[in-house]
């Protein structure tokens, strides 16, 4: 099997010499290409397709990075492994035993130690094992689910992402309109600790920059796992309930929003503030909301965050420059004012109200909010604190009293 891992590595490495040499983006031509080189490899069509696949990806991220002028090296592959699609292996989960296609009329068949949560995960109703990814140590099986479809909303959660909250509105067609704000302080926390010890680091280590580099990248990847461990019950947590009272949710598009650097608008800030309020983990929320909404089947609305901070959602007046709008949103043209991030919470559901159909019966309930605004419902704030140091799992067991959100 290991000669097969070797000469499978071999032929992505072929394939991706070829995409990058020759220029080929278009997988059809790849793989007529690493079919040739298989059959020279004694290895078989279905091999020289997941080589092509790795290959293009591979290429095509390395393509990316060098667009962008990030750095970017020549990608090799240099683990020994073998990918494989569905059509060259069987699994049964329940007996653990794993038969897979070598070469062409060649296969083995070998017991894979399965537990019973993974064999839970695995007997799920419409689950497919799709690829096996298979090492000297670890066999992984990739599977796919298929999603369900989006149910028609009754409600909505219109959320503005601010640092450390998310602030917005819930409309519900018996329960009227409700402000909420969802906590995440505990991210700019964890960040602000972490920025504190790689700033101690680097001066500590200025002399010696290769260990000083593999310390602070250490430190950045702890901080990363760190955050992102935290984002994931809170997401979780929203998701559900958007779920549980049929609600959509309604986020602010990032790709529609301009860079702050690029636009000059952080410029004006001092260093700290402009590494906090960049480094809010915006696009890893995101991507967490919109796959598990996708998951359970909660549909997700996109809106373009142009302005909602500096819009009256009832006149539509608008407040110029962005950097006058003080904590509070105040309407140069009415009498509206509202603290500025529910203000924008408010302004994300109103356009979201307008250009949905599906959302046709619900109604932005503008006076409801300025009884509110004072005191907006806080669904999350039963979470701990973020600890100095990872010691564990942090933060203690998730209560009930998120049900509060869309009471
Ligand atoms: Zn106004």
């Amino acid at each position: 099997m290991l000669s097969v891992c070797s000469d499978f590595r071999l032929l992505a490495n072929l394939a991706l010499r070829e995409a990058l040499t020759s220029g080929k983006t278009a997988r059809g031509s790849l793989a007529r290409f690493a079919s040739q080189q298989a059959k020279l490899l004694h290895l078989n069509f279905y091999h020289a397709l997941a080589a092509t696949d790795l290959a293009v990806a591979l290429a095509r991220a390395h393509r990316g990075r060098l667009r962008r002028h990030r750095a970017s090296t020549v990608p090799y592959l240099r683990r020994l492994f073998l990918r494989t699609s569905h059509h060259c292996f069987h699994f049964d989960p329940q007996t653990g035993k794993l038969r897979l296609s070598l070469r062409s009329g060649e296969w083995i068949s070998f017991q894979v130690h399965v537990a019973p949560y993974h064999r839970s995960i695995l007997a799920k109703p419409g689950l497919r094992v799709t690829q096996l990814h298979l090492t000297p140590e670890r066999a992984i099986l990739i599977y796919g689910k298929p999603a369900p479809e989006p149910y028609a909303p009754e409600s909505l959660l219109a959320l503005d992402t601010n640092e450390g909250t998310l602030d917005g509105v819930t409309v519900a067609p018996k329960e009227g309109t409700h402000a909420v704000r969802v906590d995440f302080s505990e991210i700019p926390t964890i960040q602000s600790c972490h920025a504190k010890r790689r700033r101690h680091l680097a001066r500590k280590k200025a002399t010696d920059r290769r260990v000083g580099k593999r310390l602070l990248n250490r430190e950045g990847r702890r901080e990363h796992d760190r955050v992102r461990s935290r984002l994931h019950p809170l997401t979780k947590q929203l998701v559900a309930v958007a779920a549980a009272h049929r609600a959509a949710l309604a986020i602010e598009d990032l790709s529609q929003m301009p860079h702050p650097r690029r636009r000059g608008r952080l410029a004006r800030r001092k260093p700290s503030t402009r590494r906090r309020l960049s480094s809010w983990p915006r696009g890893e929320l995101n991507r967490q909301l919109a796959y598990k909404a996708a998951e359970w089947g909660v549909p997700i609305y996109w809106v373009n965050p142009f302005r909602t901070s500096r819009t009256c959602p009832r006149c539509g007046g608008i407040a110029v420059p962005r950097s006058r709008v003080g904590p509070v949103f105040v309407c140069p043209q009415c009498a509206w004012s509202l603290d500025r991030q529910l203000n924008a919470g408010a302004n994300i559901g109103r356009i979201v109200l307008r250009e949905t159909k599906e959302l046709g019966g619900l109604r932005l309930d503008l006076d409801a909010l300025l009884d509110e605004a004072m005191t907006p419902r806080y669904p999350f704030e039963c979470i701990g604190r973020a600890r100095e140091e990872r010691t564990g799992r942090e933060g203690r067991p998730l209560k009930d009293s998120v049900q509060t959100l869309l009471q």
